[in-house]
């Protein structure tokens, strides 16, 4: 559904023509982060989900170490917000039960995507392309069943924060998605957050932690390409080590703020 937002400013259309245009612009994000510039999380959520301002909205969960707090934020103004959790196949077994502990303690819309089995049968017949290829196992088991859902949806909501790696330190809280020519809107409610807040959202509402934390890893993927961090270490080093990787291809390094 195109979102009623009054910011893009497309010409009008008749009814019989297909209605190709991305839904947000570059302007319209660059409009967004004004209009919410100085607001809490909390009421910027508020006023996406409840008016609609930014049309048919998903979240984007990895249920991760930090995840927890925008799940906690998200579902305490909508629960029935879809949560898209990519099953790679390759996830810790903590982390689907931690998964699974939250959707019941929160009342989490979930959704569950799995790659295409004839594709994995395909190009990844042995399980190990993360071995030898990691950027083609993530599009296979991430990017591209992402891709396919979010097809249905205007806007997605992402737990990435500035402090978590240099390549997130410019972000700004609404982007265009650049990931296909569609337009979505992607929304990035935390990225202001320091570990600090994150770590006082948890007690204020006695959230559960990720089994994973206290075994020294901070962030958290799936098994094969997460390694433990040392203390005062980048958390996002130990995604990948060794290969020149920073992000799984759903979110670009390096992208440039609109502000
Ligand atoms: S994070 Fe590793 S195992 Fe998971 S999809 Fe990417 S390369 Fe494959």
């Amino acid at each position: 559904m195109k979102p009623e937002l009054g910011l893009s400013r497309q010409p009008p259309r008749t009814r019989d023509t297909l209605d190709l245009a991305p839904r947000f612009t570059e302007h319209d994000a660059v409009r967004l982060n004004r209009m919410f510039r100085g607001t809490s999380t909390q009421e910027m959520l508020e006023a996406v989900i409840r008016d609609g301002l930014a049309g048919d909205l998903a979240v984007v969960s990895s249920f991760g170490a930090e995840s927890a707090v925008l799940l906690h934020l998200i579902a305490s103004v909508d629960p029935t917000v879809p949560v898209l959790f990519l099953d790679t196949g390759k996830h810790f077994p903590e982390t689907l039960a931690y998964r699974d502990e939250l959707v019941a303690r929160l009342g989490l819309n979930l959704v569950v995507l799995t790659p295409d089995a004839e594709e994995l049968a395909k190009r990844d017949e042995t399980g190990l392309r993360w071995s030898y290829d990691p950027d083609g196992c993530c599009e296979i088991r991430k990017v591209r069943p992402l891709g396919k859902a979010l097809v249905n949806f205007d806007a997605s909501f992402t737990g990435r924060k500035a402090f978590q790696a240099a390549t997130r330190a410019n972000l700004p809280r609404f982007e265009v998605d650049t990931s296909d020519a569609q337009g979505r809107l992607k929304i990035n409610p935390l990225i202001d957050w320091d570990a600090g807040q994150i770590e006082g959202y948890f007690i204020q509402h006695d959230l559960p932690r990720h089994p994973l934390i206290a075994q020294g890893y901070p962030s958290i993927g799936c098994s094969p390409c997460t390694s433990q961090v040392a203390p005062g270490e980048d958390p996002r080093s130990g995604r990948w080590k060794g290969w020149d990787k920073t992000e799984c291809g759903i979110h670009k390094p390096g992208e440039e703020p609109f502000l």
